[in-house]
């Protein structure tokens, strides 16, 4: 049986001002166990006195502080050894996400969390890259661009891949010379906190990342609206995304919304049907379907449609869904309780609605979790509820079409544009239908690889600016322009 005992849950605290603290009021809020429905631990419940301190220290550390005035490679340094911590507690902070987070041990000791520490390494080595140019003006003078961090960047994150989210909002951000205050999920918040601690440990002067666990709107709101934050980054739904678009705007903060996503997967006749089919139950049921570019409407040609249906309900009935900390467990429980009768409610309406249920019965898959089994739904049409709004769980939604032609018009016949998969062994008609689509990544004969050095986001209703890569350095810094006469 794992050990998890609030002891080894973590940090379990406000992180302010390089040290673990209460919230003002000492209030607290429940976090719970997605795969028991238990009572996982009570948490600092911060609100707006505990954003504002939070706030401060970070205004304080920015305009006054060390961290922006860090030689770079200082900065790498730090952030380089913040990425060796992470490695070093990958089981802890592994264990910590899967109870938290109800994610599969297998994923997050493989993926999250390794890939957490080497987000950290990666943008370690932007520190020492950010420069300005040298620019040919008409006139005689010297015109030449700094390239200078944003201030005090507030980060907010969902609870689907809660590290590893937060972990491409933080290194960025204090790559660039920035300081943060993150605000994860309430949900799944107890890494978060740990990455606070982990980061003072690394050498980070107080003040440079601030952790605040709390309610969206309330922490979450109150941090939007600090006149004492330069920018935002955002992940989480399209909903909250536009809310605080319009309470960021009367203090104009440089804002970047990465947002949900309904993903279309395409399967061309011509394809290698057995890697497309291996590929589309991944992409639609890695964990759980929780992914905002989960392949969740699978479009098909008409001529290999009954093969990729059987196909797919084959591989999604083979899942192993169960106990987050069991190695074997492929699938976890939903977040939440409302998120499994939010995805429960999707189910009973795209039955109801007219479309052929192929597999994933009715009901939980054990205990008091919030387990939904995997579920296919044939004979979907584009007018179909299930194939219009994002679930956020784990059904898949097959699509039948004609031609390229066609295939293009339902794929994008979305209000989201966040990614899209294409399988087909001709090279010619995968470029252009990358190009054509109206979303921020495609996956050629292959679904949902990120790495940080691509950049990544959305269109449409999915949200604008980018994260990873030199995008989103362009994100959280601002260019100076100066002038200097010759003469
Ligand atoms: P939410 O939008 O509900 O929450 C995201 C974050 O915003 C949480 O920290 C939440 O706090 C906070 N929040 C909620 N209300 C406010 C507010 N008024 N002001 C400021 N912050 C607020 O999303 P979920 O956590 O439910 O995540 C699921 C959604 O995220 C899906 O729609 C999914 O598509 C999207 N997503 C997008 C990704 C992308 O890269 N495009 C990646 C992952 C998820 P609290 O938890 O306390 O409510």
């Amino acid at each position: 049986m794992a050990d998890d005992s609030t002891a080894s849950l973590g940090v379990c605290k406000l992180w302010v001002d390089g040290a673990a603290c209460d919230a003002a009021d000492g209030e607290t809020f429940d976090t719970m166990r997605p795969d028991t429905g238990e009572v996982l631990t009570a948490l600092p419940r911060a609100r707006a006195a505990d954003v504002d301190r939070a706030v401060r220290s970070a205004r304080l550390a920015f305009d006054e502080g060390e961290w922006p005035r860090l030689p770079a490679s200082q900065r790498e340094r730090i952030l380089w050894r913040v990425g060796d911590l992470i490695e070093a507690n990958v089981e802890k902070l592994a264990r910590i996400e899967s109870i938290d987070a109800g994610k599969p041990i297998k994923n997050t000791a493989r993926a999250d969390i390794p890939l957490s520490a080497d987000t950290f390494r990666y943008f370690a080595g932007w520190a020492t890259k950010l420069q300005g140019d040298t620019i040919p003006v008409r006139t005689p003078h010297l015109n030449y661009t700094l390239r200078e961090p944003v201030g005090v960047v507030a980060a907010i994150t969902p609870w689907n891949f809660p590290l590893l989210l937060a972990a491409r909002k933080v290194a960025a951000a204090l790559a660039a010379g920035n300081t943060v205050v993150l605000k994860p999920a309430e949900q799944a918040s107890l890494t978060s906190l740990e990455l606070g601690r982990l980061v003072s440990e690394a050498g980070a002067p107080p003040g440079t990342l601030n952790v605040l666990c709390g309610l969206g709107p309330e922490a979450g709101a109150a941090l939007v609206e600090h006149p004492g934050v330069d920018k935002i980054a955002f992940t989480g739904g399209s909903d909250t995304g536009r809310r605080i678009a319009a309470a960021s705007a009367p203090s104009l903060k440089k804002l970047a919304l990465e947002l949900g996503g309904k993903c279309a997967n395409v399967v061309f006749a011509d394809a290698d049907l057995d890697a497309a089919i291996g590929g589309a139950v991944r992409a639609a049921y890695y964990n759980s379907g929780q992914v905002c570019t989960a392949g969740c409407r699978l479009l098909v040609q008409q001529d290999v449609h009954q093969r990729v249906v059987e196909g797919v309900a084959a591989g999604a009935a083979k899942l192993v869904v169960g106990d987050p900390l069991e190695r074997a467990t492929e699938l976890g429980p939903l977040i939440s309780a409302e998120q499994q009768r939010r995805v429960e409610g999707y189910i009973e309406r795209g039955a109801a609605e007219g479309a052929r249920r192929v597999t994933g019965s009715a009901g939980a898959a054990g205990g008091g979790g919030y387990f939904v089994q995997p579920t296919v739904f044939d004979k979907v049409t584009p007018e179909m509820t299930i194939a219009r709004e994002e679930i956020f769980g784990p059904v898949l939604a097959v699509i039948p079409f004609r031609d390229v032609e066609e295939a293009a018009r339902i794929a994008d016949a979305t209000d989201y544009g966040l990614a899209a998969g294409i399988w087909t062994r001709d090279i010619g008609r995968a470029h252009a239908l990358a190009a054509r689509l109206r979303c921020g990544t495609v996956w050629v004969n292959s679904y949902n690889l990120f790495d940080s050095p691509s950049p990544y986001g959305g269109m449409k209703q999915s949200g604008f600016g980018r994260e990873n890569g030199a995008e989103v350095m362009h994100e959280m810094t601002q260019v100076k322009s100066v002038w200097v006469a010759l003469s």
